[in-house]
């Protein structure tokens, strides 16, 4: 089974997005790039130099429902006629420019974040929802953890491994263990740990971080041999860049937990300590956010810190 990376230019800070193409019987991509037309001449071109046209897709697989990874589906899915699509069904409340607006404004006014800067905001998920195209839920087929995504020469099969966001997916060939993996394992940064709506009751917050350490160790065990990412070159050394991981993760945590004051801290004002630079931009100020919230919502399930509901707001405290 052949899998070749392609490389694809986005819009974000974060740079070109790799998509995978499995040129084998069914033409499958992983992941497809935004929907601009920079990325969908690139990605033509691309599959041209393999000897291919949207049209030879057969099957899209996504691992996430990131618009730099998703937005294209549609396009190519509809070019392509009978494409099927895959996605995780824990990614469908961020799909597709289906953001869950007011799911996100209340979790978002809970971590105190002032109700300016969150309408400030809103420019962001509109220029971001841009980005994607929509697709109904009836033209979607749901990944599962375990399933085999067969192939003439071999099988990929799909682990879930949520954490990025709640339905991320990836995939090993046992073969020659060897992982795509999406935004869960990148090469040059420590992947974020989005906010979002728990798939399963809305009202709460994903535990993203906690989630993502489950997914780290549960690649790990795979011994991957080679990781393809979302973005950058694939990883050879799954080990160090795990432990890089483990590392930054824990150094992050004590920095979060030293900055809550005495009196409390909401999650907005750590990002405003933790990342002081990022605030006058939309992307990175949400980032800066969820970064803060994942941090203390774990600290807190390990019952490093305490948190209290004050008129709405959610505050640490130092234990
Ligand atoms: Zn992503
Ligand atoms: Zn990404």
């Amino acid at each position: 089974m052949n899998i070749i990376q392609l490389s694809i230019p986005t819009p974000f800070y974060v740079g070109d997005v790799n998509v995978y193409l499995i040129k084998d019987d069914p033409v499958t991509l992983i992941d497809v790039g935004p929907k601009t037309p920079e990325a969908a001449a690139a990605l033509r071109q691309r599959l041209a130099a393999n000897g291919l046209e949207f049209r030879d897709v057969k099957r899209i697989v996504l691992t996430h429902a990131h618009e730099d990874h998703c937005g294209l589906a549609k396009q190519v899915r509809d070019e392509a006629k009978n494409a099927e699509v895959l996605v995780h069904n824990w990614e469908t409340g961020h799909l597709f420019g289906r953001l869950a607006r007011e799911e996100h404004r209340r979790l978002i006014l809970r971590s105190g974040v002032p109700a300016a800067v969150f309408d400030d905001m809103q420019g962001l998920y509109e220029e971001i929802s841009l980005l994607t195209d929509s697709l109904a839920d009836g033209d979607l087929t749901e990944l599962r953890d375990e399933m085999e995504l067969e192939f003439e020469s071999g099988s990929l099969k799909v682990l879930h491994t949520p954490g990025h966001t709640p339905g991320s997916c990836s995939f090993v060939r046992e073969a020659n263990r060897t992982l795509i993996c999406g935004d869960c394992v990148l090469k040059r940064i420590t992947p974020n740990p989005i906010m979002s709506p728990d798939p399963i009751d809305p009202d709460r917050r994903f535990p993203s971080l906690a989630e993502y350490l489950v997914s780290l160790a549960r690649l790990r065990a795979q011994k991957p041999t080679l990781a393809y990412g979302g973005h950058g070159e694939p990883v050879t050394d799954f080990e160090e860049i795990f432990n890089r991981y483990v590392r930054a993760i824990d150094e992050r945590q004590k920095r979060v937990i030293s900055l809550i004051e005495k009196e409390g801290s909401t999650a907005f004002e750590i990002a405003l300590r933790l990342f002081p630079n990022s605030m006058g931009h939309d992307v990175h100020r949400f980032l800066a956010i969820s970064e803060s919230v994942a941090h203390l919502d774990y600290a807190h399930g390990e019952g490093k810190i305490e948190l209290e509901m004050k008129e709405g707001v959610e505050v640490y405290r130092r234990r």
